[in-house]
């Protein structure tokens, strides 16, 4: 019996590890995702003014439901650059942007975009703030909800930035890595789920492990990363956590934690706006798998 309680212990402080491990990924990719998308952000306004001869390049007054793109539908009611239920299909009711500014921004965010059939999460932005915000550009590369509120790559968490980096474009340009096939980016971006949504609260050492290797390789990605501080920081911890005498302490359980009560918030702002029963249950049979792991912590600590 004290065997197994020994196990058991084993596979949580393991789980700990690699749930820390995600926290030290996203202080990696921060900053460089903040710059490639001050970069981006800077590109597309300089690009407007050249195209479109603007001294300055601001607007403010388009809204998304209402806006009318820069480019125009093909035959057949078909968007030319292949999002469906674009704008341009639905011509009544559209406005054109009045600085001459709103429309080209949309389109160069639908090409910028990675997917086959380019598919932006319009949703987590706000058109308002184009002109004057980075990160509200980047967000529309995120492709799942809950990011509307997010103003910086500090607040958002890894799997987001990940979904930055693989689904535009421009950030392909700042990695080595190829995104398009089978990649170690988006294994990790699968991650976060495999490890917060374990409702068993253990790990495996060797899984464990497996994440903070590839997380390791997401921050040495040849091209940037590999000779940015931070990623270098980052990747220091990330080893740290792979010595055996690793030990769960206050401090990093607590870090563990917040993130799943962020994670956790993320999910009651959803069930609220949802339509179906099935996806409504759904999300509840996830949050009930992330509570369970919540109070089981203070017995882990008293054992
Ligand atoms: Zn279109
Ligand atoms: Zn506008």
């Amino acid at each position: 019996m004290a065997h197994q309680l020994y196990l058991e212990k084993e596979k949580y402080r393991q789980w700990v590890k690699a749930g820390l491990g995600l926290g030290y990924l996203k202080e990696g990719l921060v900053p460089f995702c903040d710059d490639v998308a001050k970069q981006q952000h800077k590109d597309i306004l300089d690009n407007i003014k050249q195209t479109n001869n603007l001294p300055n390049v601001t607007c403010g007054q388009c809204t998304l439901r209402t806006l009318q793109p820069d480019h125009l539908k093909i035959a057949n009611n078909k968007c030319p650059l292949g999002q469906t239920n674009c704008n341009c299909c639905y011509t009544s009711g559209k406005i054109a942007c009045p600085n001459n500014v709103c429309g080209f921004i949309y389109d160069n965010i639908i090409t910028n975009h990675a997917s086959t059939q380019p598919a932006p999460y319009w949703k987590n932005t706000r058109t308002q703030q184009w002109t004057g915000d980075p990160w509200s550009i980047a967000k529309c590369f995120i492709n799942a909800p809950g990011y509307d509120q997010k103003t910086s790559a500090a607040d958002t968490d890894c799997t987001g930035l990940l979904h930055v980096i693989i689904n535009n474009k421009y950030f392909h340009n700042h990695i080595q890595c190829n995104l398009a096939g089978a990649n170690v980016f988006s294994k990790v971006r699968q991650y976060r789920n495999e490890i917060f949504h374990s409702s068993t609260m253990e790990l495996e050492q060797a899984d464990a492990n497996t994440y903070i290797d590839d997380m390791i390789a997401v921050l040495q990605d040849g091209k940037e990363l590999i000779n940015r501080k931070d990623a270098q920081d980052a990747v220091k911890k990330l080893e740290e956590l792979k010595n055996e005498d690793f030990i769960v302490t206050t401090e990093n359980m607590e870090r563990v934690l917040r993130d799943i009560r962020e994670e956790m918030g993320n999910l009651r702002k959803l069930t609220e706006g949802l339509a179906t029963k099935d996806a409504c249950e759904d999300l509840k049979r996830k949050l009930s798998a992330l509570e369970f792991p919540m109070s089981q912590q203070s017995e882990v600590y008293a054992s």
